[in-house]
């Protein structure tokens, strides 16, 4: 396989809760869909804690929202959704998560992975903090040989991702213009409901209002900002 000249198509989105796909990085995800990346989104927990209704079991709560993430992913055309359902506001960065990361980065073999940056300052959500920790070091550990040998059996060999955005960072260095598709993103979180509730336009301005600003720092009228690295 020439790597060098192999196309960067295969993208993986690592979040904390299903709605940060759409939150973080949706309007890059469905033009990069529709350029024909094939996109995976792998989410940690499945925000089971995410309402204020005491009423709403937590089961209950859990199989809503990734109701509403498969509507949302499909919406965005993403390939598929896997949910590895760790507890929600509990996740750490423990070990085993990075096993399992790291398991899922070799099977699915992303060239590119969007996380969230765990170092923007004052990132108070737990979760937020150790999901992206936790994909930055499974990306370590997915490309060498020695982390996790017990993975690399039948087809499975060390995996090498090409580049890292990290979203949700107040250190940007790449921006992409999502002008085109800033409706398909307000789309896919619309389906969010347990989360965005049902008014839509009230939605739509704070979305448009914040990637009006990255817009206005990237040159265009609306936009999504990353801290980029290539490997
Ligand atoms: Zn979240």
């Amino acid at each position: 396989m020439a790597e060098a000249s192999e196309a960067l198509d295969r993208v993986m989105v690592i979040g904390a809760h299903p709605d940060d796909p759409e939150f973080g990085c949706a309007g890059t995800v469905v033009k990069w869909a529709q350029a024909g990346k094939e996109i995976t989104y792998v989410l940690l927990t499945s925000g089971d804690k995410g309402s204020a209704d005491p009423d709403l079991r937590p089961g209950r709560l859990a199989a809503q929202r990734e109701e509403e993430q498969r509507a949302a992913a499909q919406e965005l055309g993403v390939e598929r959704v896997i949910f590895l359902r760790y507890a929600d506001g509990l996740l750490e960065n423990t070990m085993e998560l990075r096993r399992r990361l790291c398991e899922v980065i070799r099977q699915h073999r992303p060239h590119i992975v969007l996380t969230i940056d765990p170092w923007r300052p004052y990132q108070l959500h737990p979760d937020h903090r150790a999901a992206g920790q936790a994909a930055l070091d499974a990306i370590y550990a997915a490309r060498e040989w020695y982390i996790f040998p017990e993975q690399l059996v039948q087809d499975v060999v060390p995996w090498r991702v090409k580049e890292v955005y990290l979203f949700w960072t107040h250190d940007a260095d790449y921006y992409e213009d999502i002008s085109a598709s800033i409706d398909a993103r307000i789309a896919a979180l619309a389906r969010h409901t347990s989360q965005v509730g049902t008014d839509v336009e009230k939605l739509s301005e704070r979305i448009r209002h914040h990637a009006h600003q990255t817009g206005e720092t990237a040159g265009c009228e609306y936009a999504e900002g990353f801290k980029r690295f290539q490997f």
